[in-house]
């Protein structure tokens, strides 16, 4: 695909006038954006559907569950949510500033940039846009050029179910991004790599805009061994789901790897080969239930993962590779050496390294070694390890007994710490995201203390020093004699 490298300077002059005009605070207009969205992807359900076959090869019930489904929810939550989201909140003032009454205003920040990934073009797209939108603001939207279908089908209906004056796509890859980043707005979510992340937050830096990063990282899953059988073979669905079931493990919050104990371990492999099977058949190929890698340039990204020294012969299963079709076959690898390159960058594709240990509990010192993860995952009823990971640990989020489902839970802020990213959104999150908290103090004329006013005397400075120490109706009842200073 050209790139499309145009004067951007005339889009975000349309989007500034249209946010200037006040239009896009009103609930009727956010109201009529959010409805759009629900159109576009029930009425345009089977062009998305194609665009993720052709740039990713997924299943449309896999396009269903994970971009169309999860963004249709978001966007009724939102909708059902909005008048509450939208009103202002009453807040304790002290006494000491009777009379008053204080509040919290949610304002929109104004122009925002959302500049997305290509692994869920659609979800990584459109959920800012709801919680941007949902806050009252104008919109520049520029998806990733490395799914340039999905890419074009956003632009395409972007433009047809939304308001055109307000919420903008601009495609095109790396040369556009930065085209865009040399301008002002008011705020920036950005999604992708962490190089990329430095570039986008240097260049906010530039104008003082306030950034969202949403990166990734290693995400490790503590997996222990349970007495119940039947929690041993939930457990196995839903680490292979976690691992292989989304965009073949293209996904940020995806398991990366796993933790488990050294006798243990050969249970698991055979546990998981048979789940691995069981999901995608001997051939998963051919089978339509897998992803296939984005382009060429991950695809050697991931056959050199597998070439490095003494990583070949860690593979446990699969580990076959077809170019032509950029299809990697669910691959376990036992203990890969620690210092190769699968187990200090992030895979980002159905490669699945299991780390052997004495004991679960060294899983915890495992993590802590290494950067903050997006999530951790724990697959244990054992409540004191639960414990343990959840407070000696840090991540975005930390799931138990499941994985990446957190992330379509609307009621909990997604994102994460450290390298993995900071900010959050999702839900009500998203609002707050793209808001600002105005304070609003309104005060009345009844009472006025003169000695915050000059001219200066030591009198003045006592009161002071009580005003500090006491609160109003002390401060009267001194002044009337009816209460001596402590
Ligand atoms: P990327 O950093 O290469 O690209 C992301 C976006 O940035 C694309 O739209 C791209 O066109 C744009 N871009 C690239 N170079 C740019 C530049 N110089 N200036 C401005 N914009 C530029 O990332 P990617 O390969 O698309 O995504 C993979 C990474 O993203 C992984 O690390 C993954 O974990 C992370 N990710 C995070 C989340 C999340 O929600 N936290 C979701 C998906 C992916």
């Amino acid at each position: 695909m050209g790139e499309v490298v145009g004067d951007f300077e005339g889009d975000l002059k349309e989007l500034r006038d249209t946010f200037n005009s006040g239009k896009t605070r009103e609930a009727s207009w956010r109201r009529s954006q959010l409805h759009g969205i629900i159109s576009l992807l029930k009425e345009r359900e089977s062009d998305i559907f194609k665009a993720l076959k052709q740039d990713l090869g997924k299943h449309h019930v896999e396009a269903y569950r994970d971009e169309i489904g999860t963004v249709a929810k978001s966007a009724n939550y939102a909708l059902g949510n909005l008048n509450k989201w939208m009103g202002s909140k009453r807040v304790k003032v002290p006494l000491a500033a009777f009379p008053s009454r204080g509040k919290l205003v949610p304002e929109p920040l104004g122009v925002v940039l959302i500049i997305s990934s290509w692994n869920f073009p659609f979800g990584l797209s459109l959920e800012p846009i709801i919680g941007a939108i949902a806050a009252g603001n104008a919109v520049l939207l520029k998806p990733s050029e490395i799914a340039p279908t999905c890419s074009s089908v956003l632009a395409e209906t972007i433009y047809y179910y939304l308001d055109n004056s307000a919420i903008k796509v601009v495609e095109g890859g790396s040369s556009v991004g930065e085209k865009l980043l040399r301008l002002k707005f008011d705020k920036i979510l950005y999604t992708g790599g962490p190089r990329v992340g430095q570039i986008v937050m240097a260049a906010a830096a530039k104008n003082l805009t306030p950034v969202t990063l949403e990166l990734g990282g290693k995400c490790p899953a503590v997996v222990d061994c349970m007495s119940s059988s039947w929690d041993q073979k939930i457990a196995i669905k839903r680490i292979i789901w976690g691992k292989f079931g989304a965009c073949a493990g293209q996904v940020c919050i995806g398991i990366d790897y796993i933790l488990t104990q050294k006798k243990f371990a050969p249970t698991l492999v055979e546990f998981l080969k048979k789940h691995i099977k069981k999901s995608f058949g001997d051939n998963p190929m051919g089978s339509n239930n897998i992803a296939k890698i984005v382009n060429k340039k991950h695809f050697s990204r991931l056959k050199d993962l597998l070439n490095e020294p003494n990583v070949k012969n860690s593979i446990v299963y699969g580990g076959s590779l077809n170019e032509e079709n950029l299809f990697i076959e669910p691959t376990i690898l036992l203990d890969p050496p620690l210092d190769a390159t699968i187990m200090t960058e992030e895979i980002f594709g159905p490669l699945l390294p299991i780390i052997t240990l004495e004991a679960i509990e060294d899983s915890i010192q495992f993590i802590r070694s290494r950067p903050k993860p997006l999530a951790i995952y724990g697959f244990t009823n054992n409540e004191k390890l639960q414990k343990r990971m959840m407070c000696e640990t840090s991540s975005g989020s930390i799931t138990f007994n499941d994985a990446i489902i957190q992330y379509a839970i609307d009621t909990m802020p997604f994102g994460g710490v450290g390298g993995s990213g900071f900010g959050r959104y999702h839900g009500k999150y998203s609002f707050e995201d793209f808001s600002h908290q105005k304070a609003v103090l309104v005060r009345g004329y009844l009472i006025d203390f003169g000695f915050r006013y000059p001219p200066w005397n030591d009198k003045k400075l006592q009161l002071l020093k009580s005003g500090l120490r006491y609160n109003y109706l002390t401060l009267v009842l001194i002044k009337l004699g009816l209460k001596s200073k402590a």
